[in-house]
């Protein structure tokens, strides 16, 4: 009770909170005091005056937006004086306003339209001439999502401070002075500057001066009044999960009349709290598109044509069983999906599991995260994020590497970077590249991409040098500390120089600076920059070796924390998508786990472990595999050595493709099964932080286009299984009983909106925040003696460049969604290789030039961009959505031994100038 201050408003007596204003404390209590610069997102402005208070015994008027509430206050809120004071200052603000609400978008929905209809000041009522016309000329509209109206900007500031303080980017300010001051970027037009789009400059302004462009209908303008509907549903592109709010309005089409997705906003709950990034926000429009799959196709006379579903099933079902009779069960694979929801990847593993009778089941998991589910299930026992989102903007010392997460994860670099302005935590950044968030950084250590056992290893060597490393923490909770630590002494930072490219001292003050975390409050942030090499999994427990060192781990504020790129990709594994576990990471090789799911599908389930995405691929080419069926990925963009892989697919006897477009992959099938897109269903996603979170159903199918559960168990009723699931529910009632992290995740508790972390194994129970507290889930946390291996292939005089690939902001995974999208091409349309000004110059080229880029497997044309030191001489850098440039033409599919993901961040090609 401590907390809690009394105070009086208007003669009312009400309780307060320590440390809020008497604003807040004010609305809690439904007391309306008039505001508009006010939100609870951003910092306390008092710019528009209309808060103002009285406060016993004290002289003037005061900002109550501003002034924290003390025992005893006495407040007045409304008296005729401040009234007076309000209206004046309404008066003053509406001059400067163009209150044309007829035709404003924010008609219904502005919070000075309400405020003057509050204290009925009309145009007749008013007293000072409007003043706002000079203002036009600073109306800006060349950004590609959103438009600045000036002569509707109340200079509240709320716009300004939620990009710096919500968004951490602080790329608007206040520009021009006097009577000319209006919201600007610093740079002549809204497009030249650096704001990506991300929207929350939207969502916060009070007025109609920033809103969005009309990008989901073809209508021009749309009020917030004529929604007519507003859903909330998990954003479809990365494992951030965010919850966006989508509002829908009945259009009239050729089609008759549709729910249409007008608008996209952030919902105010976590784990994104309003926040989305361009995508969430702008990049949904994609389901609208006519060329969406409508109907299902079979391959006839070398040509894919419609047909009813009748036949594609029956043609899918008759093929396959036929090629288990001939070939075996094993002959057989399935590709399941991270795009798709937890119950479809969970009846996908079992249509290949208990109805084909093989564990050749994997999906793109396998590309990124594989080592981070082998490393750290070894290490600690459970192969995902140990902390959740929200946790990083308290963390006292945050280490990221092998994440560029501005791009990747935008929504928890806001986190990031909110961490280190506003709550003093120190930023470690460990990349090849100098990535945007090197700029909020401590340090930023330059490792040569492929050298991070190595670097890793020196940082410890430092800390048990130093005598930094957590004693009571590696006695109590972990084992085979001494093994580690022998391997680890013979790391010097001085003789790795030269192997990680990372100067002795940074190496030392990365030690000091992570192992003295305030409270082992140390959070390590990484991504597939980690994972994705040959020796990813070894990467990973060296990462997990490092927290385990400190202490680092188990505590809130802390852990390893896998970024998982998908939306559902830590589902698709949750849901046992995988060849060597069952549901719940249950082993295949585990004879009671077999045991159980043969009880519960009531059939026999093949004990060999089965193939993974690469191993299918190779056995395809060896004609091992002839049969595959594939729901939601396009492997011949998304996959290494994408020659192989479609040399492997055209290898194949028969091909299914399930997808919401004709794929690149999908143009190859047999036959083409025609999806819904999250939109257009239901069902769950869980994000990286392990929380279940909730699609809806916001519109219709397009033409006969089926969810991918109904179609997979039509192809399992084809193949003479009585499969009757009725509902999303009938198959999450299934999971609850078989995966006992989803024991207590039940349709029910989803639907009430809970929105709970797994472990939560019974219905009681509320979820889990952050894994390992008090002890590992193995038990004792393991240490392991990891030795520095290079990667595979390393530059030679034949191929000089070390080539990384990865993600970029504006596009996802292989383009097949965003780059159908309205808005998103606008910032980037087509592929680049990133590459040093000396290496460019090296070559005798510039910026926008086309060059040819090869490896030992592929070749491709691309255009330059140079980058200027924020790559290292000798390194480039491929973002892989591009098909036309397609950088996995080039990369290497030799695998880690262990997670078998490719190493898709080093390899080696030669870079030519196109004459
Ligand atoms: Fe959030 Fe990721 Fe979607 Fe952006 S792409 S809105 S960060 S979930």
């Amino acid at each position: 009770m401590n907390d809690i201050v009394k105070i009086t408003i208007d003669g009312e007596a009400i309780q307060a909170v320590k440390g809020e204003t008497i604003l807040e404390a004010a609305m809690r209590h439904g007391i309306e005091i008039p505001n508009l610069c006010y939100n609870k997102k951003v910092s306390h402005t008092a710019a528009c005056r209309l808060c103002v208070v009285k406060i016993d015994g004290r002289p003037n008027t005061f900002p109550s937006c501003t002034i924290p509430v003390e025992e005893g206050m006495s407040i007045t809120a409304f008296d005729e004086d401040l009234e007076k004071v309000r209206r004046m200052v309404l008066d003053m603000t509406l001059s400067n306003h163009n209150d044309d609400c007829i035709s404003c978008t924010k008609d219904g929905s502005c919070e000075l339209q309400d405020l003057a209809f509050r204290y009925s000041l009309g145009k007749k009522e008013r007293k000072l001439p409007p003043i706002w016309e000079e203002l036009h000329k600073h109306t800006d509209i060349s950004a590609n999502v959103l438009k600045y109206n000036a002569s509707k900007c109340i200079q509240c500031q709320r716009c300004v401070k939620a990009c710096k303080e919500v968004q951490g980017k602080g790329h608007l300010s206040f520009v021009n002075r006097g009577i000319d001051t209006t919201v600007g970027t610093g740079y002549k037009q809204w497009r030249d500057s650096d704001c990506d789009g991300c929207g929350e400059c939207i969502q916060i302004c009070p007025v109609g001066a920033i809103t969005e462009k009309q990008i989901y209908s073809d209508v021009k303008r749309i009020r917030n009044k004529d929604i007519e509907k507003t859903c909330v549903t998990t954003c479809p592109y990365c494992g951030v999960g965010c919850q966006l709010d989508i509002a829908v309005k009945k259009m009239h089409t050729d089609k008759g009349v549709k729910d249409s997705i007008i608008k996209v906003s952030g919902t105010e709950q976590g784990p994104n709290f309003g926040k989305t990034c361009v995508k969430g926000r702008f990049g949904l429009d994609f389901i609208t598109r006519d060329d969406r799959l409508k109907k299902p196709l079979i391959r006839k006379e070398g040509n894919l044509v419609e047909v009813e579903w009748d036949e594609a099933i029956c043609y899918a079902a008759g093929k396959l069983s036929e090629i288990k009779s001939k070939h075996g069960a094993n002959s057989i694979a399935g590709l399941s999906s991270a795009r798709c929801t937890n119950e479809e990847n969970y009846l996908f593993q079992k249509f290949i599991r208990s109805v084909i009778g093989t564990n050749n089941v994997d999906h793109c998991a396998r590309l990124c995260h594989a080592s981070t589910v082998a490393g750290l299930a070894t290490t600690l026992g459970s192969g995902a994020m140990t902390n959740s989102i929200a946790e990083v903007e308290h963390a006292k010392v945050i280490l990221v590497t092998g994440s560029n997460t501005t791009e990747t994860h935008p929504v928890i670099a806001t986190l990031i970077k909110r961490a280190v302005m506003f709550n003093g935590a120190k930023l470690i950044v460990v990349d090849p590249r100098e990535i945007e968030l090197a700029k909020y950084a401590t340090l930023w250590l330059r490792q040569k991409s492929g050298t991070d056992v190595a670097w890793i290893n020196t940082i410890m060597n430092v800390i048990i040098e130093e005598g930094l490393e957590n004693k009571e923490f590696i006695d109590s909770q972990t084992e085979n500390y001494e093994a580690m630590k022998k391997i680890v002494a013979t790391y010097k930072p001085e003789k790795y120089e030269k192997i990680t490219g990372i100067p002795a001292e940074k190496i030392r003050q990365a030690a000091r600076l992570y192992a003295t975390a305030e409270g082992n409050q140390g959070s390590i942030i990484y991504s597939m920059g980690i994972t994705q090499h040959s020796n990813g999994t070894d990467n990973v427990k060296s990462l997990a070796n490092l927290a385990m060192l400190t202490g680092n781990i188990g505590k809130e504020n802390s852990g390893v924390n896998p970024l998982r790129g998908q939306n559902n990709v830590q589902g698709a594994c949750d849901m046992g998508a995988l060849p060597n576990v069952y549901p719940g990471y249950q082993k295949v090789l585990d004879n009671a786990a077999q045991s159980k799911f043969e009880a519960a599908w009531k059939t026999k389930l093949s004990p060999d472990l089965g193939l993974t995405i690469v191993e299918i691929m190779n056995a395809a080419c060896k004609g091992d595999v002839k049969a595959l069926y594939v729901m939601g990925e396009n492997p011949i963009i998304s996959d290494p050595n994408t020659n192989h892989v479609k040399e492997a697919i055209e290898s194949l006897d028969f091909f299914i493709c399930q997808d919401i477009f004709l794929t690149e992959t999908a143009q190859l099938a047999d036959v083409v099964f025609p999806a819904t897109s999250f939109a257009e269903k239901e069902g769950t996603f869980t994000n990286t932080e392990r929380r279940i979170l909730p699609i809806a159903n916001i519109v219709d199918h397009p033409g006969e286009a089926r969810d991918d559960w109904r179609i997979i168990q039509s192809l399992a009723q084809g193949l003479g299984k009585f499969w009757n699931y009725a509902s999303i529910k009938d198959i999450m009632d299934e999971i609850n009983t078989v995966t006992p992290q989803y024991g207590g995740i039940t349709y029910d508790r989803i639907q009430n909106g809970e929105r709970l972390q797994w472990p939560c194994p019974t219905p009681a129970h509320a979820g889990t925040v952050y894994l390992h507290k008090d002890k590992f889930v193995r038990g004792k946390g393991l240490f392991s003696a990891v030795e520095h291996t290079p990667s595979a292939e390393l530059p030679d005089n034949e191929y000089p460049f070390v080539l990384m690939t990865g993600r970029i902001l504006f596009h996802y995974h292989t383009g097949t969604m965003t780059r159908k999208t309205k808005s998103l091409p606008k910032y980037v349309k087509d592929g680049y290789v990133e590459m040093s000004s000396a290496d460019v110059e090296a070559l005798g080229v510039k910026n926008g030039d086309m060059v040819n880029v090869s490896s030992r497997r592929g070749s491709i044309d691309i255009r330059v961009v140079d980058t200027g030191k924020k790559l290292r001489k000798g390194d480039v850098f491929i973002p892989f959505h591009f098909a036309e440039a397609a950088a996995n033409k080039l990369t290497n599919d030799v695998i880690d031994p262990i997670a078998k993901i490719p190493e898709l961040k080093v390899c080696a090609c030669k870079i030519t100038k196109i004459k």
